[in-house]
């Protein structure tokens, strides 16, 4: 089913979800998609684990409790919007191109007894189905760099946002300088992921404030997120990979698994955690 009101790239990536729903609902890091935060080499939390302590970290940026509605903007299967609600009282709205993962975060959020307070509709953060000014607060966790447009797509988020509210976020970022020869490489990985190029971390600041936003903290965590997750998730795989792959039309499979011998690692790109304001009026 498609819906009018998508855009292009939010039809594409959410027809992409839908397909590889199998895969993420016997997911590794639970009712997650995103990376998890270590505290150390050392640290040996599991990955649903440290999926949950990143979640926490974001939770604590929004400062909201009982009272404040928040929208989750790429809600995935739901998860971290549960949690939100579970460990604050506030009242969550997800969003999310993926019909099939609004569905599921639906049901897990009745699963979970809170589906008076979360609830998960279809729709693009490029074209928010809300009035101004509608949220207390808003976050987007590891899903702007799926979107076409981050000025855009921040500039949509900092409409619905109540002034004085706050906006969190994770993203990618262009760490190391991109050589000539790596940047296809770079670009192809990414590519198969439906993610677009890594944004600056220098001109984070400028992006929101053209989206209306003021920059509260920008920090770089790639030391204890993606530069951990690659070897733990693709340990993880190499041990479910059986599983997952009956579970996901093999053709899509086939696209997405890693050639042969091919090295995920892009130390190139890093994960940040970037928190802003919307100024009181
Ligand atoms: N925030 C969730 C899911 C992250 S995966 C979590 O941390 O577990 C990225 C999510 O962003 C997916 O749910 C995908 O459907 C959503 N997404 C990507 N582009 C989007 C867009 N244009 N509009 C709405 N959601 C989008």
């Amino acid at each position: 089913m498609t819906s009018s009101n998508l855009s292009p790239v939010g039809e594409q990536v959410g027809q992409f979800y839908d397909q590889l729903m199998g895969a993420f609902d016997a997911s590794l890091y639970g009712p997650n998609i995103h990376v998890g935060f270590w505290n150390s080499q050392e640290d040996t939390t599991g990955l649903e684990d440290a999926a949950d302590r990143l979640t926490d970290m974001m939770i604590d940026r929004l400062q909201v409790g009982p009272g404040d509605r928040v929208l989750d903007i790429g809600c995935g299967l739901g998860g971290p919007a549960i949690r939100l609600a579970q460990r604050t009282g506030a009242e969550v709205v997800g969003i999310s191109v993926s019909l099939k993962q609004v569905e599921r975060a639906n049901e897990l959020a009745e699963a979970a007894g809170v589906s008076g307070k979360v609830s998960f509709q279809h729709g693009d953060a490029m074209n928010l189905p809300f009035d101004d000014a509608s949220f207390s607060a808003v976050w987007m966790l590891e899903s702007v760099m799926q979107m076409p447009d981050r000025t855009a797509a921040l500039t949509e988020a900092a409409r619905v946002l109540r002034p004085g509210g706050r906006l969190a976020l994770t993203d990618n970022y262009e760490r190391e300088t991109i050589s000539e020869e790596r940047r296809p490489v770079i670009e192809g990985i990414l590519k198969r992921y439906l993610t677009q190029s890594p944004a600056s971390f220098e001109a984070y600041p400028t992006m929101l404030r053209e989206a209306g936003l003021r920059c509260a903290e920008i920090i770089d965590v790639s030391e204890n997120t993606t530069r951990q997750s690659v070897k733990r998730l693709g340990e993880a795989l190499a041990k479910n990979m059986e599983q997952l792959a009956a579970k996901v039309d093999p053709e899509v499979f086939a696209k997405l698994k890693p050639a042969e011998g091919e090295n995920l690692e892009m130390p190139e790109v890093g994960y940040l955690i970037v928190t802003a304001r919307r100024p009181a009026a």
